[in-house]
């Protein structure tokens, strides 16, 4: 089966939430042979986000199932505000991102200049160090974009993969899903993340996967997402994870 458990309507200086629109997500899903897709607004859009406008829209669309997530920018030391933000709402899943280290926002053009003020491996050793954090807060069920950090092709002297050690260590142990998300395909790295290594690392430790694009557009939907099955599939994944009220299943992938 193929899914989309990252898709946004808002953000970051796009926002589709007309009833048109939110039709057009469903009908590119559809239409790239999806059976399902999470809706994984930013938590920091939310006050301006209806999520039942997603759901009546969705209706339309019987033979594809709609979620709603969402996707929160973990910090350390955000944990009880983040707890309060989501015991206030029924979400079907929710996605632990890291976007942040140490106060530097690293994943937008307009931040590329101030790497200069980091050591990479240094960077590398903080930033898994904020994604270990995430997977032990018990906070979400999805750690997003695992190797987020490398989209601008800054490379560590230390290997990425032992440096990314400890985050895998702790999403192991905290039982938490990843995401094989499709969006680094069309940034500076052109590499999904998490990449190869990485992916199959995880397949070794058994840490269960989904599929996710990032669509911030209608219309990028599913982009790569069968592409994204195959290396799954390559890397010895054999089930997809799908989420209905904050539950996990595995179903069979591809
Ligand atoms: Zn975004
Ligand atoms: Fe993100
Ligand atoms: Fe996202
Ligand atoms: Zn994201």
């Amino acid at each position: 089966m193929l899914v989309d458990y990252h898709v946004h309507t808002l953000g970051h200086d796009t926002f589709h939430r007309s009833d048109e629109d939110l039709a057009l997500y469903c009908q590119t899903a559809l239409s790239r042979g999806l059976k399902e897709i999470g809706f994984a607004e930013h938590d920091y859009y939310y006050f301006d986000f209806d999520p039942e406008r997603i759901l009546v829209q969705a209706r339309r669309f019987p033979e594809l199932n709609v979620r709603v997530g969402v996707e929160v920018d973990f910090v350390p030391g955000r944990e009880a505000e983040i707890r309060a933000f989501l015991k206030a709402r029924p979400f079907d899943f929710v996605i632990g991102s890291v976007h942040q280290v140490d106060g530097f926002s690293f994943d937008e053009e307009r931040d590329i200049p101030k790497y200069a003020e980091w050591e990479t491996t240094d960077l590398f050793r903080r930033y898994y160090s904020c994604v270990a954090q995430a997977a032990v807060s018990g906070l979400f069920d999805i750690i997003g974009h695992l190797d987020l950090i490398k989209i601008f092709n800054f490379v560590p002297l230390q290997d990425a993969l032992e440096l990314a050690w400890p985050a895998l260590a702790a999403i192991s142990a905290a039982g938490l899903c990843i995401e094989l998300n499709t969006n680094g395909r069309y940034k500076p790295v052109r590499d999904f993340y998490p990449g190869q290594a990485l992916l199959t690392e995880c397949r070794r430790l058994g840490i269960p996967l989904t599929l996710g694009s990032d669509a911030h557009q209608p219309t990028d939907v599913g982009r790569e997402v069968r592409l994204a099955a195959a290396l799954a599939w390559r890397a010895g994944y054999r089930k997809v994870a799908t989420f209905s009220n904050r539950k996990r299943s595995l179903v069979p992938l591809g």
